[in-house]
This record gives structure tokens, sequence and C-alpha cells, in this order.
């Protein structure tokens, strides 16, 4: 017999035998009957078992430590007094992993435990509908961020993630030993998605692994993160960039609010779907904003205050920032004049993705690596793309976790990731 999920089960099971599987919930022993709820990946499920009827199945179910998994056989009832409208009546049951007790965390007590015991013990915290939820959204993001992308022509690649070209620059990256060589863990795809657009592969996307070595302690700061990271050849400018980038994720919205309408109401999200275009303030525009308040100076940095401040000025959750100094740019962000053509997607006033066109023209790019006082030799097989033909192209990097938090109202990264690397964690 086929084990069936809780919310494949209905009226067409009513009065036959089904087989049913999950973690034991709570169990209530009224002394000849006991009711247990079944939990599964899609719900809750009502056990009833009869002791006069299977005085062994009685009791053994009785004494199941909470969270022990079973195989449960029996008749599907209908009931409309029980959740689902049905139970199973209990024939039989297997115990196919007892649990041992005290469990290091509940599953449904209304106790509040701290988010570093969650997270030790995130197996268990996972079990949870309302963190279970973050990650079915998780998965819903990046299957409709991958639909669009790829209904947009571009196709799926995987760059590596060690490599011998030390850092993009920017941040601090971790360094590994390959076979007596150093080596590090890449802080992006950035260098190899720019190679492969002097591939012919002229759009191409990764659902890529950022390892940064900063020694953060933020909210919104992981040490290994996960990013859709996009990159298109033959534009225009990064205008180009942005539309792919706002359109990605006005359609995962979309898309999530009719998928998730479940994981959206456990959460408590409320979602309208932002209009297209989204605003695009340029960075002189936010100095000017800023300057009305702070000491912000053309130049500076837009830190966490500022993207706050500047959050409250705009009516919008989700808006670009462009044309940001040259300077406050890496390398690789094409000039135009003393700005870069680059932009950050700000969302209810946190930066959840970066972009740019990039610099495709070889000597241009070298200079400008040079200017920086950059190691050109450490780029060879970077540059080298650069040399055989190469088309103008943009791309972004667009945070997984950022959008999500944002997305969700949540106020740790950490909550966005299974099992979150920080300065501090490195297990589980
Ligand atoms: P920030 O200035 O906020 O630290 P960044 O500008 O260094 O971010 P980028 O290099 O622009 O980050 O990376 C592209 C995107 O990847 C960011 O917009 C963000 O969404 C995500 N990202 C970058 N670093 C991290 C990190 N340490 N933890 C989580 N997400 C990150
Ligand atoms: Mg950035």
């Amino acid at each position: 017999m086929q084990r069936l999920y809780s919310n494949e089960i209905g009226e067409q099971h009513f009065g036959k035998e089904i087989k049913i599987a999950g973690w034991v919930e709570d169990i209530r022993n009224l002394g000849g009957i006991a009711f247990v709820i079944l939990r599964d990946r899609y719900g809750r499920m009502q056990i009833t078992a009869i002791k006069k009827e299977n005085k062994d199945a009685f009791k053994k179910l009785v004494s199941l430590n909470r969270e022990s998994v079973v195989m449960a056989y029996g008749i599907c009832q209908e009931n409309e007094k029980v959740m689902n409208g049905w139970e199973l009546l209990l024939k039989n049951f297997e115990v196919l992993s007892q649990a041992q007790a005290p469990l290091p965390m509940g599953v449904i007590d209304k106790v509040n435990v701290d988010f570093d015991t969650r997270l030790d013990n995130r197996i268990i915290d996972l079990r949870k509908d309302e963190v279970k939820a973050i990650f079915e959204i998780r998965h819903s993001f990046i299957k409709f961020a991958s639909e669009y992308l790829e209904k947009h022509r571009f196709i799926n690649v995987h760059t590596p993630k060690i490599t011998a070209m030390s850092s993009e620059g920017g941040t601090e990256v971790f360094r590994i030993d390959y076979f007596g060589k150093p080596a590090y863990l890449v802080q992006s795809p950035q260098l190899y998605k720019q190679m492969l657009m002097a591939t012919g592969f002229d759009r191409v996307y990764e659902i890529a692994w950022y390892f940064r070595a900063e020694q953060h302690d933020t909210t919104r700061h992981l040490n290994e993160s996960t990013a859709i990271d996009v990159e298109m050849a033959f534009i225009d400018s990064e205008e180009d960039v942005m539309k792919i980038s706002e359109g990605l994720t006005n359609y995962a919205i979309q898309k999530i609010m009719e998928e998730n309408e479940k994981q959206l109401d456990l959460l408590k999200v409320s979602v309208d779907l932002p209009s297209l275009p989204y605003p695009r303030i340029k960075y002189d525009e936010v100095v000017e904003i800023l300057q009305r308040e702070t000491e912000f100076k053309w130049g500076d940095d837009l830190g966490t205050d500022e993207e706050n401040l500047l959050a409250k000025h705009i009516d919008y959750e989700l808006y670009f920032i462009k044309d940001f100094p040259l300077e406050s740019k890496p390398f690789y962000a094409m000039p135009r004049d003393k700005y870069a053509r680059a932009f950050d997607l700000e969302f209810k006033g946190m930066e959840i993705s970066s972009g740019a066109q990039r610099i495709h023209r070889y000597n241009m790019l070298v200079e400008r690596m040079k200017n920086l006082g950059m190691n050109i030799e450490n780029f060879e097989e970077y540059l080298k793309a650069f040399r055989y033909g190469m088309p103008p192209h943009g791309g972004f990097g667009y945070g997984i976790e950022r959008f999500l938090m944002r997305f969700l109202n949540l106020g740790n990264i950490r909550e966005c990731i299974l099992f979150p690397r920080d300065r501090k964690r490195l297990t589980p």
C-alpha cells in the first residue's frame, strides 16, 4: 500500500484502508480511547485508537514519546468533528524511530525559545509551520526567479567556488589550502559570469554561493550567503539590466502570492504587488535628501542609517538608487564621467541587489585596475576573456536571504538560511 500525504486524503478514501506516516505531535489518552496528532510535510492528521479493539497497539501508541516517527495503517473514517473531516481508525502501526525525551525544544509549545537555541536545534525548529513556511517561500522565490530568467533566455550555469584569483575587491575572502597552493573561496561569481559573456552564452544566471570573510555582526550579513547572479551581453546601458532585475522581482512576488497564500498567511505577511517600473533615484538626489538632516557628503557610502532615513522619504517599498560615485563601486563598473553606471535595488530601506554595466573594453579595464593599484597579473585569466571578443554587458547579484528577509518582514537574515554561518556560528 502506498503511503499518502495528509493533503492527498479526501472523500475518495472514506471507508477504505490507508497508510500514513509522520511525526507524533501530540497524544491524548482518555483511557479507553486515544487521539494522536500526526504531522507530515503538508499538515496534520488524527489517529484514533480504541483500546478494546487492539490492546497491544493502543498501549504501544500511548507510550510513544512526542516527535517519534510512525507509519500507521487503518480505515479512513469520515468525521466532521475532526480536522480534515476524517480520522484514521487505527489498525496497526510501526515505530520507525522513537524520539528521545525530553526534546531540546518544543515544536508546538507556545514557549518562546531564544534564537540561538532554535538555531542550535535547527532540525527541530524547521518542524514548525511558520519556520517551514519561510523555506517553502524561499523555494518558490528561486523557482519563479529562474522561471522568469529562462523565459528571457537566460541559461543556468555553475561557476567555480574555489579560485586562484584573489578578489574582485570590496570584501575579505576566505583563504584555503589547495594542494599546497594558496586559493580562495569566491566572494561571488562576478569574474566568472563576466568571462562567460565572451563565450556566446550571452545571458547566464547562477544560483550562487557567496563566501565573505568579513567580521560582520549585523542582522543583515552572513559569511556564507546565496544569491541569484545574472549577467547579460549586448546591452545598451545598465537600464536593460535594471529591467530584468525589477521584472524578476515582480514576477516572483506575483507568483508567490498565487502559490504560497497559506505560507504568507502563516507568516502574517500581506503583499501588494508593486507597480513597474520601480522608481529610480540618483545618488545625487539621495545626497540632497540626506543633507537636509545629516552631515552626509557626496562620495560617502550609504550605511544602514542612511538607507533607513532615505526610505522614510520615499513612498515606495522597492526602488533603485543609481549613478553612484565611481569610486564607491568595484573596478569593473562602467564609468560615466565621475559616476558608475551602477545601481542598487532597495527593499524597505535595505540593499537587496547591486548591479551595473561593466567595462568590456580591455584597455580601459586594465587602465582602471592599474589606477586602483591592483596587480594585473593576478587577473590574467579574467583579462584574457576581454582580449578575444567581448560584447558590452552588465548584470547584478541579488541576495536571496536579503530579499526574503524584507519580503517576509523578518528581523534577522539568519531566519532565511537553513544553517547560517556567521562570525560565531560554524555549527550545526
Ligand atoms: P552590503 O554593502 O550590504 O554589505 P555589498 O554591497 O557588499 O552588500 P554586493 O557585493 O553588492 O554586496 O553583493 C550583491 C548582493 O548580495 C547584495 O546586494 C546583498 O543582497 C547580497 N549580499 C552581499 N553580501 C552579503 C552578506 N554578507 N550576507 C548576505 N547577503 C549578502
Ligand atoms: Mg552592493
